[in-house]
């Protein structure tokens, strides 16, 4: 599935963009940090990127989206935890490696080459999952290419004319460290200091294993801080299009504009032009439960639509999204859970087979209804106990309908909702029950009182289950009919002993 949710003014933003483009390949930028797997808040950024890449594709553009995984940045302890999934054993044994820059982390689960490819394979999957397709681009790889030698020469001979211009353009922004090295004899780059640069040379400090460095800036290690790099990357990749939310576009501390500014100085002056998207919070009990329980579809529509409003994301809202949200003509993600998917996993218990696209919307509805809903939903067949308190007569016609029901859905297995609504209208009046009378029973018996319309259950609950209805109520009907055979009977007694005497 292709996911495009444009809007008018994200439209407009790309057509003016366009105009100015001299005609080459439109390039989309994005960008992680292959430090742990996230949950799902980040995704917003990625799921809007995708769509313009696919919009533009779509406009016959050729379309290079990108996204950069930050290899480079050093791993801190919080990343560490979740990435290990908070397990005690590989804390203790990993959290020495923090400093140090992803890429050079050996793998925690040792089946990739090191930590950071293991992470960004995890998220690929996610996104390949999500239908998002981007061509990765490694920024540790970047660096040592040499892609980023042109901006060491910039940043190192104008080291102090840079820091001047941050101070006048952005009085209030500090950067913290302008280029991040690392540091030859531990390998982390978190306590690195730059002390002076001299002779094509840079001394730095490690204040974690106290030694003293001084390296050609050619081939010193290390990385620049997050805004020299981006505006560095922007002029390498000549990326014209990113999603930014507002946390990046304060125009006196915003990484974008402090970037932007920094690019059109000293780096060439490319920069992109911006999607905007909203930021999203979520309730904590949420992390890593929504992909689990929403499909594709939901989840787009729950982070695409309103791109620019902020999302708060609880339990509630989610449920809201999935009431709202038509996997098809009048059936919500919601009612599907409840009213439909009970069934369908009736239908591989009796030998059904299910393909795996569509086994893996029946595991997001399941662990939906477990998650947000608090129940199982497991098909229930009618008890007997229930089956037992109707009346015989109306009993006999709840029969006569399934068996009705069934053989319709036999005969006429792709036939449209409406079609057979009209067909079970005609049977009502034709066989003379009353719908108003039955059908308050049968959504007792199926468990289905607050739920879709009678008519649209009947047609989208499986056979199989009917089958095992008609098999309850054939048992009911025959143990009463012997219990009324035998009470004739012990009346009968007497007389019959009468006889004997
Ligand atoms: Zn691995
Ligand atoms: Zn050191």
């Amino acid at each position: 599935m292709t996911t495009i949710t444009i809007d008018s003014e994200l439209e407009g933003i790309i057509q003016a963009k366009l105009t100015s483009l001299k005609s080459k390949v439109i390039v989309i930028g994005s960008g992680i940090t292959s430090s742990h797997l996230g949950d799902e808040r980040n995704l917003r950024e990625f799921l809007i990127a995708n769509s313009v890449s696919n919009y533009l594709r779509e406009k016959g553009k050729n379309t290079l989206f990108l996204l950069f995984d930050d290899s480079y940045d050093p791993l801190n302890f919080r990343q560490l935890r979740v990435a290990v999934d908070k397990d005690e054993k590989l804390i203790k044994k990993f959290e020495k490696y923090c400093g140090m820059p992803l890429r050079l982390i050996p793998d925690p689960y040792d089946c990739h080459q090191n930590y950071s490819l293991h992470f960004q394979t995890e998220i690929l999957k996610r996104f390949h999952n999500l239908g998002i397709y981007p061509n990765i681009i490694d920024c540790y790889s970047s660096y040592e290419s040499g892609l980023y030698d042109f901006a060491k020469k910039i940043v190192f001979t104008r080291y102090s004319e840079i820091k001047k211009f941050l101070k006048k353009e952005f009085p209030k922004y500090t950067m913290k460290k302008i280029f991040w090295p690392v540091c030859s004899n531990c390998s982390k780059m978190e306590g690195t200091i730059i002390k002076g640069i001299k002779n094509e040379k840079v001394s730095f400090d490690c204040s974690d294993c106290n030694a003293t460095s001084n390296e050609p800036w050619m081939t010193i290690k290390g990385k620049f801080s997050w805004k020299i790099d981006a505006a560095i990357k922007w002029n390498v990749f000549k990326i014209d299009f990113e999603a930014f939310s507002k946390a990046y576009l304060d125009p006196d501390v915003g990484s974008y504009f402090i970037a932007k500014t920094l690019s059109k100085k000293f780096f060439g002056g490319f920069y992109p032009e911006i999607i905007h998207y909203g930021q999203v919070l979520m309730d904590k009990s949420l992390s890593y439960k929504l992909l689990a329980s929403l499909p594709n579809e939901v989840f787009h529509e729950m982070f695409l639509t309103h791109r620019k409003k902020d999302l708060t994301l609880s339990k509630v809202k989610i449920i809201q999204f999935a009431r709202n949200y038509k996997i098809e003509d009048k059936l919500s993600y919601n009612k599907y859970v409840v009213s439909k998917l009970p069934y369908e996993l009736f239908e591989p218990l009796y030998g059904g087979t299910v393909d795996s696209k569509y086994k893996k919307f029946m595991n997001q509805g399941l662990e939906f209804s477990r998650l947000f809903l608090g129940k199982e939903p497991y098909p229930l067949l009618p008890k007997k106990e229930s089956v037992e308190n109707i009346d015989r007569r109306k009993l006999l016609q709840i029969k006569r309908l399934i068996e009705w029901i069934i053989l319709y859905k036999v005969e006429f297995p792709e036939e449209p909702t409406e079609n057979f609504s009209k067909s079970l209208d005609k049977f009502f009046i034709d066989s003379k029950m009353q719908k108003n009378i039955l059908f308050p029973i049968i959504r007792k018996l199926l468990s289905q009182e607050d739920s879709l319309p009678m008519n649209r259950i009947f047609h989208l609950v499986p056979n199989t289950f009917f089958y095992g209805c008609l098999l309850v109520i054939m048992q009911v009907l025959f143990e009463t009919k012997n219990r009324v055979l035998s009470k004739k009977k012990i009346k009968q007694k007497p007389i019959m002993a009468g006889a004997i005497l």
